[in-house]
């Protein structure tokens, strides 16, 4: 035997089982994206690496990193996407799909970042993602939380609502002033990690996991004493529109987004089921980036949720159609199999014909398995054979479809 080529680190394969799971949660979430009215987006897995430098910020772990970045034939720069909002922003700028117009896009698969692979961290993962654009007050975020709701509901999911503001980007500016100056005053006690981001990018210091931290960060500056009435007035509407819908959330001060584009609402869904990575879906309001990948001002507010970690809290799964009929066969009869299901499918019943090796008995047990609502056995003296392709035999096919067809239905009536 030659020597197994193994897969890369951190990136998985899903074989059937799983993905008829990420299947049902996928249709799931569609089938209520279209109900929000949002629509679908296919997104380039490349873009130019400075897309990411601008919109993600070169001093995020996300740029600094994690990228999977390389020089292509041509000597640009590429990366493959980390995230899925800037990509969309490009495009949608490209297109000029954004000027004096309301969008709502939703997209989904593969993103990539090289972190240290561990439960729910993965160097190739996969977001479903909602973007809204021209919509500038608490309406919208409401709306896409409850849209967020709604799917958990539907799955079973059991997930924690976290919100806060940032505010206007005057508030977050004097806030950013004032941490820093509380941090830099309690410098020593920092860890690495703080002192480092505390000279790049002061508010994700606010991210920290490090429990030593605690006490220190939960005596920092609070953002909500720096907004202004705007941004009050904004996080109170939010927070009315929850409270009618009966949303249940928690105001997080130190939930940030650091990024500098983000203003007004930040949010988070997290699960006490997930162990150490407890974010199943994290968004927030961006009004600043529209402009900033340059396109005009936008207001725009977006989430995305890491499949991996949602499919490991689905307690309901989504009921899918049911395979109809497996067809149990022998070589000599295969042909007749074959044009069999092509009739059936013909009637939109779903159909599985056993190809392999196995005999009788054991394809017996596989029909019992699949889940199939009838097991058909298709024998070579089935159906007569006047000819290869005769009417006759044509007939034949039909009528045994059409039998079959009614036992279907009959068995649908009666439950
Ligand atoms: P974290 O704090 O877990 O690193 P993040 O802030 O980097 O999260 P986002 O960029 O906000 O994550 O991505 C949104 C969601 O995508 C996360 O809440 C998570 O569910 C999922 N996600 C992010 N990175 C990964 C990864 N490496 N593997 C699996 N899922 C991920
Ligand atoms: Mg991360």
């Amino acid at each position: 035997m030659s020597r197994q080529v193994p897969g890369v680190r951190g990136v998985r394969a899903l074989l059937p089982a799983e993905a008829h799971a990420w299947t049902a949660v996928e249709s799931c979430a569609r089938g209520l994206f279209a109900a929000y009215g949002y629509q679908e987006v296919r997104l380039p897995l490349l873009e130019h690496t400075e897309l990411y430098a601008r919109a993600v910020g070169e001093v995020t772990d996300i740029v600094e990193k994690e990228m999977y970045t390389f020089v292509d034939r041509n000597g640009d720069s590429l990366s493959l996407r980390p995230e899925g909002t800037a990509g969309c922003v490009r495009a949608g700028i490209e297109a000029g799909v954004f000027h004096n117009q309301t969008q709502r896009f939703w997209y989904q698969g593969p993103m990539f970042r090289h972190e240290r692979p561990q439960k729910g961290r993965y160097r190739q993962f996969h977001q479903l993602g909602v973007e809204a654009y021209g919509m500038a007050g608490p309406d919208i975020e409401a709306e896409m939380i409850l849209l967020g709701e709604r799917l958990w509901r539907r799955l079973g999911v059991k997930a924690h609502l976290l919100i806060n503001s940032l505010g206007t980007a005057a508030c977050r500016s004097a806030y950013r002033e004032a941490l820093v100056a509380y941090l830099e005053a309690h410098a020593a006690d920092l860890d690495e990690d703080a002192r480092r981001r505390l000279a790049r990018n002061p508010l994700r210091v606010l991210d920290s996991k490090n429990p030593a931290l605690e006490g220190l960060l939960g005596a920092a500056p609070k953002l909500a004493d720096y907004w202004s009435d705007e941004a009050a007035a904004h996080f109170g509407g939010l927070t009315d529109r929850l409270d009618d819908a009966g949303v249940r959330y928690t105001v997080t001060p130190r939930l940030v987004r650091g990024l500098d584009y983000y203003t007004h609402t930040v949010f988070e869904w997290v699960s006490d089921a997930l162990g150490a990575q407890a974010t199943v879906c994290a968004g927030g309001r961006y009004d600043g980036l529209v402009e900033e990948l340059g396109g005009a001002a936008t207001p725009a507010v977006g989430f995305a949720l890491g499949l991996e970690r949602l499919v490991t809290l689905v307690t309901q799964w989504p009921r899918e159609a049911p395979l109809d009929v497996f067809v149990i066969t022998e070589p000599p009869a295969r042909r007749r199999a074959l044009a069999l299901a092509e009739r059936l499918r013909e009637r939109d019943y779903k159909v599985e014909v056993y190809l392999g090796s196995a005999g009788l008995k054991s394809q017996i047990k596989r029909a019992q398995g699949s889940g199939a609502r009838l097991a058909v056995y298709a024998h070579a003296e089935d159906i007569e054979l006047p000819g290869a392709g005769g009417s006759q035999e044509r007939a034949g096919w039909n009528e045994a479809a059409a039998a079959i067809a009614a036992r279907l239905e009959n068995r649908g009536m009666n439950g």
